[in-house]
Formats: structure tokens, C-alpha cells, sequence
């Protein structure tokens, strides 16, 4: 059986073409459609105030609305939290930004009226202008706050049990057997977040055994389809289930879900695996594919999976599937779902740089793709037993219609969901079947899931959120999704730019690749592998390569491998670049902005169009992973079409500025002379190319030191730039160590220097163009910071840890804004903690050039001895070592993690994998903040909280550069994120943000007596 393969992300409009070609019916039966929708639409408003108290809330505080927000972080966050005081900080933050009294009146539904109790009785004590201190205090006098929590917190409970049919497996079989749950079959579904850890992905092993093992004592005797099944979740049981990873994936994941799916066979369950991201798609059905191949499930028809028809692939998956089956002489049991990660593809999507999205942008389209799906498995129900889950009066008529009936397939919905409509169904027509996706879980783990529900009924695209409301006329429910779409051509969305289009038509978003779509991956790969020939790096002045100390550079992947030679500028040579400099800056400077503007656009469309060749030698030299390094080129490609876009801006025509008649004044930027640009190894290309683009588009003529580590990268960047127009006269190299950049600094040529390094490097050139009795320039720089994160107890343990992981250990820790100091307050510090340390532990160390390593190595021999030597000490000193593996390999350092009793311990910047934790108490949140502020430095700051207000006070309390909320805090981008601290963490202006080029600039401001010929001819002739 051939792998799955299709276009990851298709033209809308070609899919279009071919969806709408069959989209519609004959007249009657497109009246048939009708008659059925509104029966249906009229069975789910009868039903209003009736069961679905829960849905008549969500609608009451719909997402649309102020409260309705607030609603859903509260219910997102409330139930983890352990301790009173941050629960009290939570509700009063979500419950001040609403006007939560003001709906008491208007529903009568009871639940509404019992939450907007709850809710409505504590917001009404909130006036404006009030601190939270000032409201706790009231709240507390008037009711006790114990009182005010638990009316929350029940109330949440009271939403969360809607969605939820049990806490426990046995508490959910229980509700399965009794009433209104007879009418249907289950799907049980065990909630959880994924794992991020070994013993994670083990729990959730151990907790679907058992439940299978339940389901299957309780399943009765009826035969297939009309059994009792289990959803299960790919995420749920591995801690690294993800593309890159393929081949760990297949040889853990692959027996673990075999053993799953024969425990379900020996009961003749449905076993169903839930449809996920659209990046693990393939790797999901690589796992289903070697699953469903295992002799010993063999003869059994319960294995199923879920589709996504919001997937522009989802048609494809279902002739795989249905090849799969017949491969295997079985019928298989396919979901056909919507999708519920649509926002987070699109997010996901814009934020990788994609061609394009690998959803559908129109919900319509979604749906038209749905009933094409829809026919394709009804056609193909000899191997494939067709589950359509929704519920959506539409689609569920349409279904009908075309399946000529109601037999020999089933309707799915979620359980606290579409009760009404199926309710009706069920009891209207003989043999019509519905299954109910039936989520088991406490209270905690119930949190994700239901945002998910609350967006989906929240949401006014949704179909429940709009039947819902008898505002709207049932004829609008009935209009078609190829009528709604209209033309092929209005097939993607119109607010939605594609995500190369993100930043506008003023600047392209630079391009990126899914990794997770197996023929562009192997596309980039061999793309990198076909440039691999040695690199030279050698001074380059006035276009010639001149000789100097010739040496090897050796990769630090491995310390032996030759990746290219340099040959090292002597002293001399650094001034006669500079000397070049000189005279190339007039004619360079009087080059029209414009122009200068194109060619760093060209010289971006040249990166991306040699990216092989980059990639190679940012992993070859600089010893980046795959993903770090597609993230390095792309960066570097932003830089040149941000500077150009904003070199355009600003130095292509004067600025006129008032002033009296007769007079003309205007001013102008144009370059300093020559800039020294001296960057780093650990972004060789990024900030080089950063550094130079952002001086040469400002008019200055350079000279560029790049890290004697890396000079390579550096050297290509540099031909690169010449081949995009850079005059040779105008950009020059001098690979070298300190002494050489030294040299150049010390030079009286110099019109300013920009630097990225270490901070005392930068005290260092400070110094030196004081000392100097030259012009007063500027100095731009760079320099580190010892990063904070805190972590509040209404954060997200899941999400914490992958951000966590992320920020402190991607790049092997050699970021400037990587998290060096985890602030976790002290209630939730145990399970944070852990959960960090065993993501950390999952992370592959080793060479990375093989696609799945997380951590490839330190840069050099001077980096591991620095960093061996902080990890001894932290050994002796730390309050706790959590984590301190060894990996083999001479310039390797594994994740640690040290836990110190407080966090003034960490004095200095530890530029590796090695995370340092300390725990504070909620109260002493002031005390942190002034911790972080004493150290002088102030670059990065991560927040994890759903509390506003503290958030809101760290940002004001902090003048931190870069302060990430709610996410990691790495990989700043261009134009989006403008990056740079102060203090000790450097000068600004921020590299790529409006304010960077201003720096590069001198201001000239000319002024004209217009009048001076005679007289004020203009003012004279003023007409009336
Ligand atoms: C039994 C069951 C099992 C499920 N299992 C899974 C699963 O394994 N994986 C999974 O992802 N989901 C799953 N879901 C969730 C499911 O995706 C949503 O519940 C479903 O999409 C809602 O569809 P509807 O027909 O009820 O609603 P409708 O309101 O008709 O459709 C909502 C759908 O439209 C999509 N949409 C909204 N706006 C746009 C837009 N601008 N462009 C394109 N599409 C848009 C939404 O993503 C959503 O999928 C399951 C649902 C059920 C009922």
C-alpha cells in the first residue's frame, strides 16, 4: 500500500471548481432537503428552554459579546486552580470586563438565571474605577469570598458537566444506560491534553485499556455498528507525535495503538482515532496504515478513524482509506467530521509562511466539502461503514437525500449537543441511528475540551449558535453552501490574505515549508543535500578576495568535519576595507533609495531561491536543527524586505515641514558613512544579514565582521548581495576574531558601529569610540539577558511545558532571548515542574542534520567547558537537580533543569540548554518582579496567566523589551515582533521595528528662502 500523498494545501478555487460541479440535486429532491431541514430546524426550536439550559447561557453570552469572552477564559481556567487567592484574582478579572447583571433580567431559563446569579451577583458589586483589592474586599463583606468562588465554580462545573457524561468511565456508562441515553450508541472519548511526557503517554495507555475493557463488560450483544466504541486521541499516547518524528512514532505509537485496537476487537468495538492537525495528518494515517496491517486485527470491522472536511485533502483520505480497506479485505468505520482546529490551522498556516491554507477559508466551503465527502462514502460503503457527525439540520437533511434513506450508516453528535435534532430523528424514523461522542473526565481535564464547545457554539459561523436563535429565519438556514459560495472564484474568504500576503502588498511574508508534508520535505532535503560543496570565506574588499591566515572550519556537529576554509583578515586588511568603504559610501549614499530598496528585495527572492545552499551551511557550521535553520533564512529574508520597505519609506523623498511663507524646508535622511556590523554565531545569517540590509538600505557603505565561528554563512550572504546589485564598493568582509573587530572599531573612519554579542564586548566598543578623538557615533547593540518566565496557577500546565521546552532548550539554549530563570508559583510548581522535566527528557540530542533531533550542539569547545562547568556548580549548589543527563558527543549538552532556592542565585547569562526554576508565593508576585528588574538586564519576559490584571502588571512594572504572553518567548518576527532590550541587554532601536533605520541615519535639514530672488511671487499670487 502506497503512502497517503496530496497536495498538502490546494488552490480554493480549483477545489471549488470540481466541489460545485455536483453539488446540486434535482428540484425535488432539493425540495425533499427542504422539507426535512425544516423539520428538523422546527424539532431543535421547539425545544428552546427546554433541556439545553447550557446553550441558552452560551447564546445569552455569545462569544460576540464582551462577557461571553470572559466567560470562556474563566471556564478555560478556573477549575485548575488550586489555591483561593488566585481563583479570587481570576473571577474578579473576568467578571469586571462584563457586564454580567445586566443579563439577569432577560432570560428565563433556569440555568441562565442561576449562573447570571452566580456572575451576575459578583459583577454587580464591580464599579468602574474600583481596584481589585477595593472589590474583594466589598464582595468579601457582603457575601465572604468562599461563597462568591464556590457560586463560580459551580457554575462552570454546571457548563463542564453539560459536555461531559461522566467523570469516570463507570459513572458515564452509567448515564449511557439510563433514559434519553438509550436512544443512542457511544463513543466514548477520554479527555486529556496530549502528552507531553513518558509517563503521560503511559496514564493515557492505562486509561483507555480500562476503559475499553468497561465499555466492552457493558457493550451488550447487538453485533457492529450497533456497538458501543471508544474515541482515541494519536496525541494522547506519545509525547513527541509529530511529523519529524516519524520514524520513533511508527516504532512506539504503532504497537500501542495495535494492542488498544485488539483489546477493542476481543469486544467487537468501534474503535475510532480522532482526526487531529492537519501537519500529523499523514503521519496519522502511516500510524492507521501499519495498524490496520497487523495480522492479529484481522477479520474485524470496528476500526475506524475520523476526516476532516474542512482538509482541502479530505476526499483524498477517503479513496486512501477505502484503498486501505480493500487492501485488507475489511470494511473500515470512517467519521466524517467538520474539523474543530480551524483557527489554529489558519493561525498555524500564517505564521509557517505557507503557499497556502490546508482548510478551507469559507465555512461554506467546508460544508460543500462535507457532502461531497458524504457521497464518496455512502458510494463506497462495501469497505467503508459511513459516521456523519454533525449537527447541522442542513447537512444532516442532505445526508438523508442522498443516502436515499437512513440505513447502513449512522449520525454522530457530541454529547450536550444536538439533543433536539436528533432526539426528533431518532424517534421520527425507523432505523435512522446516532451515536454520541461522549467525553469522560474530571473536572480538570475537562477544561480544553470545552472551550472547544464553547467556541463552536459560541461562534456565529456555527450552525447550533445560529439555529439557536429564533432571530433568524429558517430560509436563511436552508441556503445551500454552493449557493452560499456562489462562484468558484469566491471560494476563499476576503478578509483572509493568504499568509504570504500577510503584511500586505507592501511586503511579501517571507516563504516557509511544511514539514509535515512528506514530498516538501523531501524536496528541501534534497535540496540540501546538493549543496553541500565546501564553502570559502576570505576578506573581500572592493570585490577582490584577499589572501589571509587560511584555516579549516570544522563543523561543530561532529568537531572533525570540513565545512569550508577562511582565510582571517590580518589588521592591515581591516583597514583597507575600511579605507575601501570610504570612497564607495558617496556614490552608494547618492544610489536612489528606490533602487537600494529593490536590491535587498532581490537579495531576499535570492535567498529563498538558493535556500539549499543556506540550509546546509547553517546546519553544517552553526550546527542548526532543520526547523531552526528554515526559521534563520527566513528571518534574514524578512529583514531585507522590512528594511526596503521601510528604506523606501524613509529615505526616498525629504519630509516638508511648516514654516512661513516665502521659505521652503525640508528634511532629509541620508547615510552616516561607514557602518562596522559585527554579529554572532549563533544567527549567522539573521543577524549578519539583518545588520548589513538595515545599514546598506540606509545609505551607508560596510564593513562586516561576521563570528569567527561562523564565517561562512557570512561570506555566502555577502556574494549573495553583490549578485543582488550591492555595489563591491560598498559592502566589504573581514573574517576574523576580536582582534580584527577591534581593529575596525578602532578605526576614526568609523560612522558607527552595530553589534550583536556578549555584553561586555559591547562595554568594550562603547569604550573604544569614546576614547577615540574622532566624530561621536552611534553604537547599536545587542547583547544578552538572564530571561525570565512567570508562571501563574491559572496557566495551562500543557501549554507551559511546551513553551517552556521551547524557550529554554530550542537552538540548544543559544538564543539571546531564551528563558534562563522559570518563576512558578509555588501551588502549582510540583506539576509543572514535572511535566517540564519530562518533555525536556523527550527532546533528541545528537546531529542535526537528522530531521527528528530537537538539540544539536554547543558551538564550540570554549561554549561546552563554560557551560560543563556551570552544570558542576550547579550540581554542588542547586536547592534540586531535576534533570542532568550526560548525551555522548564531544559538543553536546542535554536539557538540565536545576531548581535554586532563590532566584537572585542566577547572577549571570548561562548560554546553553540549562533551565534554572524557582517557586514564589502568589502574594509575593511584587518581590519577583523586583528581582527581575535587579538584574539589570531587560530583554525577553515570558507570562503565563489568564489573570488580565497581573499580566497588565508585569508589562507596566517591567520595561523588558520583548514580553511574550501566553506563549513562548523565542523566534521574534521581523516586522512583528520588533526585537532588542535595554540595560545591560543592549542600546535599541529595536532590530526590525520602524525606529532601527532612524539610527543608521544622519538628519539634514535644508532650508530655502524662496523669496530671496526679488520677492514672494507665491504669496503675492495667492488667489482668493
Ligand atoms: C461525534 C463527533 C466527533 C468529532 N470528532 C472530531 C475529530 O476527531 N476531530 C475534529 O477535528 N473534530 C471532531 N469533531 C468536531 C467537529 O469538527 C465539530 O463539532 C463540527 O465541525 C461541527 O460541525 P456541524 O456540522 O455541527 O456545525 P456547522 O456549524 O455546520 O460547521 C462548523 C464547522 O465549520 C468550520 N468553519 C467555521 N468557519 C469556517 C471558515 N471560515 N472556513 C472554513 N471552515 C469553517 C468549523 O471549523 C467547523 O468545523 C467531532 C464532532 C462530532 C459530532
Amino acid at each position: 500500500m502506497p503512502a497517503f500523498s496530496a497536495p498538502y494545501a490546494e488552490d480554493d478555487v480549483a477545489v471549488a471548481r470540481r466541489l460545485m460541479r455536483d453539488a446540486r440535486l434535482s428540484p425535488e429532491r432539493e425540495a425533499r432537503i427542504d422539507a426535512t431541514a425544516r423539520e428538523l430546524i422546527g424539532a431543535i426550536r421547539a425545544e428552546r428552554g427546554g433541556l439545553g439550559g447550557v446553550e441558552e447561557m452560551l447564546r445569552e453570552y455569545s462569544l460576540s459579546t464582551k462577557e461571553g469572552l470572559a466567560l470562556m477564559v474563566l471556564a478555560e481556567a478556573l477549575l485548575r486552580v488550586p489555591d483561593g487567592a488566585t481563583a479570587d484574582r481570576l473571577i474578579e478579572d473576568k467578571l469586571g470586563q462584563g457586564d454580567f447583571a445586566h443579563h439577569e433580567s432577560r432570560s428565563e431559563a433556569f440555568l441562565v438565571n442561576a449562573s447570571a446569579w452566580a456572575l451576575g451577583l459578583t459583577a454587580r458589586v464591580i464599579q468602574p474605577g474600583e481596584t481589585p483589592e477595593g472589590i474583594l474586599r466589598q464582595v468579601a463583606k457582603r457575601l465572604g469570598l468562599p461563597a462568591v468562588r464556590a457560586a463560580t465554580r459551580q457554575a462552570m462545573r454546571v457548563m463542564g458537566s453539560h459536555f461531559v457524561l461522566g467523570q469516570t468511565i463507570g459513572e458515564a456508562l452509567r448515564r449511557a444506560a439510563s433514559g434519553e441515553g438509550r436512544l443512542y450508541r457511544y463513543s466514548f472519548d477520554m479527555l486529556g491534553e496530549g502528552a507531553r511526557t513518558a509517563e503521560d503517554a503511559e496514564r493515557y495507555f492505562r486509561s483507555y485499556a480500562d476503559a475499553i475493557d468497561a465499555i466492552g463488560r457493558a457493550a451488550g450483544n447487538e453485533p457492529l455498528p450497533n456497538r458501543p466504541g471508544i474515541s482515541v486521541k494519536l496525541s494522547a499516547l506519545h509525547p513527541r507525535y509529530e511529523a519529524l518524528n516519524r520514524e520513533r512514532v511508527l516504532a512506539e505509537l504503532t504497537p500501542r495503538v495495535v494492542a488498544l485496537a485488539a483489546q477493542a476487537k476481543a469486544y467487537d468495538l468501534n474503535f475510532t482515532v480522532d482526526a487531529e492537525e492537519a501537519d500529523r495528518l499523514e503521519l496519522s494515517l502511516d500510524v492507521i496504515g501499519a495498524v490496520v496491517a497487523d495480522p492479529s486485527l484481522a477479520g474485524w470491522d470496528g476500526f475506524g478513524l475520523a476526516i476532516q472536511s474542512y482538509q482541502k485533502r479530505s476526499l483524498a483520505v477517503i479513496d486512501w482509506i477505502a484503498d486501505l480497506a480493500n487492501a485488507h479485505g475489511r470494511r473500515m468505520m470512517v467519521r466524517l467530521v467538520k474539523g474543530a482546529y480551524w483557527d489554529t490551522e489558519v493561525k498555524r498556516a500564517q505564521e509557517r509562511g505557507l503557499d497556502d491554507y490546508p482548510v478551507f477559508t469559507r465555512k461554506a466551503m467546508t460544508d460543500l466539502s462535507y457532502m461531497a465527502c458524504a457521497e464518496r462514502m455512502l458510494a463506497l460503503r462495501p469497505v467503508i461503514y459511513p459516521q456523519f457527525a454533525t449537527h447541522n439540520a442542513l447537512t444532516v437533511a442532505s445526508i438523508i437525500e442522498r443516502a436515499g434513506g437512513v440505513e447502513d450508516y449512522e449520525f454522530q453528535r457530541l454529547h450536550g449537543m444536538g439533543e433536539a435534532l436528533y432526539g426528533h430523528l431518532v424517534a421520527d424514523r425507523a432505523g435512522a441511528a446516532c451515536r454520541t461522542y461522549a467525553p469522560v473526565g474530571g473536572h480538570r481535564d475537562l477544561l480544553a475540551y470545552l472551550v472547544r464547545r464553547l467556541l463552536e457554539n459560541g461562534a456565529n459561523s456555527s450552525f447550533v449558535s445560529v439555529a439557536a436563535d429564533p432571530n433568524v429565519p429558517v430560509e436563511a438556514l436552508l441556503k445551500r453552501p454552493a449557493e452560499v459560495v456562489g462562484a468558484p472564484e469566491r471560494a476563499r474568504h476576503s478578509r483572509l490574505p493568504l499568509p504570504r500576503d500577510l503584511f500586505g502588498p507592501e511586503r511579501r511574508n517571507s516563504r516557509g515549508v511544511e514539514l509535515g508534508h512528506r514530498p516538501a520535505l523531501d524536496a528541501l532535503l534534497a535540496e540540501i543535500a546538493g549543496a553541500g560543496a565546501p564553502a570559502l570565506a576570505a576578506p573581500l574588499v572592493d570585490g577582490r578576495a584577499l589572501p589571509g591566515a587560511a584555516r579549516d572550519v570544522a563543523s561543530p556537529v561532529d568537531g572533525r568535519t570540513v565545512v569550508g576554509r577562511v582565510s582571517e583578515a590580518a589588521p592591515e586588511t581591516a583597514d583597507a576595507a575600511m579605507a575601501a568603504a570610504r570612497r564607495g559610501f558617496p556614490a552608494w549614499d547618492a544610489v536612489p533609495a528606490e533602487r537600494r530598496a529593490a536590491i535587498l528585495e532581490r537579495a531576499g527572492d535570492l535567498m529563498e531561491a538558493r535556500r539549499g545552499r543556506f540550509l546546509h551551511l547553517l546546519q553544517a557550521e552553526a550546527g542548526k536543527t532543520l526547523d531552526d535553520a528554515l526559521s534563520e533564512l527566513r528571518e534574514a529574508v524578512d529583514f531585507c524586505r522590512y528594511y526596503a520597505l521601510h528604506g523606501r519609506r524613509l529615505f526616498a523623498a525629504p519630509e516638508v515641514m511648516p514654516g512661513p511663507t516665502g521659505e521652503a524646508n525640508r528634511l532629509s535622511l541620508r547615510g552616516r558613512g561607514v557602518f562596522v556590523a559585527i554579529s554572532p554565531w549563533n544567527f549567522p545569517l539573521a543577524i549578519f544579514m539583518g545588520q548589513v540590509a538595515a545599514a546598506l538600505v540606509s545609505g551607508n557603505a560596510v564593513v562586516a565582521k561576521p563570528a569567527e565561528q561562523t564565517p561562512l554563512v557570512a561570506a555566502e550572504a555577502v556574494r549573495l548581495l553583490h549578485d543582488a546589485g550591492v555595489p563591491a564598493s560598498a559592502l566589504h568582509l573581514v573574517p576574523g576574531d576580536g582582534r580584527v573587530g577591534a581593529r575596525l572599531v578602532e578605526h576614526r573612519d568609523v560612522a558607527g558601529v552595530v553589534f550583536t554579542g556578549s555584553t561586555e564586548v559591547a562595554r568594550l566598543i562603547n569604550r573604544t569610540l569614546a576614547a577615540k578623538d574622532a566624530a561621536i557615533v552611534p553604537l547599536i547593540a545587542e547583547t544578552g539577558g538572564i530571561n525570565a518566565m512567570i508562571v501563574d496557577a491559572t496557566a495551562l500546565p500543557e501549554q507551559v511545558a511546551d513553551d517552556v521546552a521551547t524557550s529554554a532548550f530550542r537552538s540548544a539554549g543559544q538564543r539571546c532571548s531564551a528563558l534562563r530563570l522559570l518563576l512558578v508559583q509555588e501551588d502549582v510548581a510540583d506539576r509543572m515542574i514535572e511535566m517540564i522535566v519530562g518533555a525536556a527528557r523527550e527532546l533528541k540530542v545528537g546531529d542535526p542534520r537528522e530531521v527528528s533531533t530537537a538539540i544539536g550542539p554547543v558551538i564550540d569547545g570554549e561554549a561546552k567547558e563554560r557551560l560543563d562547568a556551570h552544570v558542576a556548580r550547579m550540581r554542588r549548589d542547586a536547592k534540586r537537580v531535576h534533570l542532568a543527563d550526560e548525551v555522548p558527543g564531544d559538543l553536546y549538552v542535554a536539557p538540565h533543569v536545576f531548581e535554586l532556592d532563590r532566584p537572585e542565585a542566577l547572577a549571570e547569562e548561562v548560554f546553553g540548554p540549562i533551565l534554572h526554576v524557582a517557586r514564589y508565593r502568589a502574594g509575593d508576585l511584587e518581590r519577583v518582579l523586583e528581582t527581575i528588574e535587579g538584574s539589570g538586564f531587560g530583554l525577553t519576559l515570558g507570562v503565563h496567566s489568564r489573570i488580565d490584571a497581573t499580566v497588565e502588571t508585569v508589562v507596566r512594572r517591567l520595561s523588558v523589551g520583548n514580553v511574550y504572553v501566553n506563549r513562548n518567548m523565542i523566534g521574534a518576527v521581523v516586522g512583528v515582533q520588533p526585537f532588542g532590550g535595554h540595560g545591560l541587554s543592549g542600546t535599541g532601536p529595536k532590530a526590525g521595528g520602524p525606529h532601527y533605520l532612524l539610527r543608521f541615519a544622519t538628519e539634514q535639514t535644508v532650508t530655502i528662502n524662496t523669496a530671496a530672488a526679488g520677492g514672494n511671487a507665491a504669496l503675492i499670487a495667492m488667489e482668493e
